[in-house]
């Protein structure tokens, strides 16, 4: 049976989270599928920065690290963070880039694991996984001289590949080029029958699908404030660490803002008790104060209808591709597979860049990455089901009249 774009309109009228898109400043003539890259921006977060410049920053100075309580707000959103994502409210804390952080844990499990399981050299993580993650593996290791072994493999052989040499793995919940999703709980499950602490990077997972960081056992993450959690550009990250964890890891960034009392101002560092100790330095006030906004814009929202809109969403893009686009030579390679599945589609395409340039220019805006895919992020708070239907039919125009030959497509912008 086919749809036609009345079917779209019909499910936006049914759906039990439209209510969430009102929370966003979407420009007009826009179709936005790269909220897995930048999150849109929450009305919220205008009237919220315009505040904490004119009053707290402007007229309050430097009293509002009190009276505006500033001091507080890594833990403050951590504790949001941890509403979203199934942990305690003392067992995140919004702070630097997903890459500082993904240095911070990495680097505080190896020095651990190095004390109490000296054999254990092999540090696992995916081939193919986002660069970062496997850049700062790779410099961490080094001051390790041989010491460790960054083992890479594909997806479907990690579990496999979780044995007794393993001292600590890095995992990324959802795969940024394809989509796919791991089972978080059960991955948990194998590896900590044989003793290995997990680092799960959850950047493309958080604010996206469902997560139980405690039900499914994870013991440590990081995150991304930026995509899903619509913190806006450069958003500070999250990191989470299981409480009774917290005690036995020092962050190797031992700033003062980790420090047991750093008002105390004295010579020696001691780490704070708390989840406080993988704090480093003061935190970015006015991008906390954004990332709050963005997280807001969860509220009301049960993480189960996200999950099911952005499934629904993802199906009725590939499915109207099939319909629409069958012979333009697009093939998809994200998990056919709903439960191992994120949020976002991607169809690998011989001009895969230039395509997605002549989309851009036609106001449906996704992304490229290496080496041949085009990118859709599905954002259930504010993505309908009719801009899925308006997307195919923008991309089978580019298609037909093929629009993607000009040459201006070609060039490559610094960002992809
Ligand atoms: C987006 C993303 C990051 C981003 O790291 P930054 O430090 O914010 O640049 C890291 N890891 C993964 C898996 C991501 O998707």
């Amino acid at each position: 049976m086919s749809i036609d774009r009345k079917d779209c309109e019909t499910r936006d009228r049914n759906d039990p989270i439209a209510f969430a898109r009102e929370r966003f400043l979407l420009p007009d003539a826009v179709i936005y599928l790269d909220g897995n890259s930048l999150g849109a921006l929450p009305k919220a977060t205008i009237e919220r920065l315009k505040h904490a410049v004119d009053d707290e920053w402007g007229k309050g100075l430097i009293r509002s690290w009190n009276q505006a309580d500033w001091i507080s707000l890594p833990r403050k959103l951590g504790a949001r963070i941890a509403a979203l994502l199934g942990a305690k409210p003392d067992e995140i804390v919004a702070a630097d880039s997903t890459s500082v952080n993904l240095f911070k844990l990495l680097s505080a499990m190896v020095s651990h694991v190095s004390k109490v399981s000296p054999s254990r050299r092999v540090v696992l993580s995916e081939a193919g996984n986002f660069p970062t993650d496997l850049y700062i593996a790779q410099g961490i290791l080094k001051a390790y001289g041989d010491r460790f072994e960054l083992k890479l493999v594909d997806a479907t052989e990690i579990e496999a590949a979780l044995g007794p040499d393993v001292a600590v793995a890095l995992l990324t919940q959802v795969d940024y080029r394809t989509g796919r999703l791991h089972d978080m709980a059960h991955v948990n499950k194998v590896a900590q029958r044989n003793g290995i602490p997990i680092i799960w990077d959850l950047s493309h997972s958080a604010g996206a699908v469902p997560i139980d960081l405690a039900g499914s056992g994870a013991q440590l993450a990081v995150g991304c404030g930026y995509k899903y959690l619509n913190g806006g550009p450069g958003a500070p990250a999250f990191l989470y660490v299981e409480g009774s964890l917290q005690s036995q890891l020092v962050s190797p960034l031992t700033g003062w803002f980790g420090h047991a009392a750093p008002f105390d101002f004295i010579n020696e560092y001691e780490p704070a008790a708390s989840i406080d100790r993988f704090q480093c330095g003061t935190p970015s006030v006015l991008a906390m104060q954004a990332l709050d906004c963005g997280l807001q814009t969860f509220q009301g929202v049960a993480m189960a209808d996200v999950r099911a809109k952005s499934l629904a969403l993802s199906d009725l893009f590939w499915q109207l591709m099939e319909n629409h686009c069958p012979d333009f030579g697009f093939s998809c390679v994200s998990p056919r597979n709903r439960s191992i599945r994120g949020s976002q589609l991607s169809f690998a395409h011989e001009q895969a860049y230039a395509v997605m340039q002549a989309l851009i220019e036609r106001g449906v805006i996704g992304d490229f990455r290496q080496p041949n895919l085009l990118r859709f992020g599905f954002t259930p708070l504010y993505t309908r089901y009719v801009d899925v239907w308006d997307a195919v039919m923008v991309l089978r125009d580019v298609m037909e009249q093929s629009a993607w030959q000009s040459t201006r497509f070609q060039q490559r912008n610094k960002v992809t």
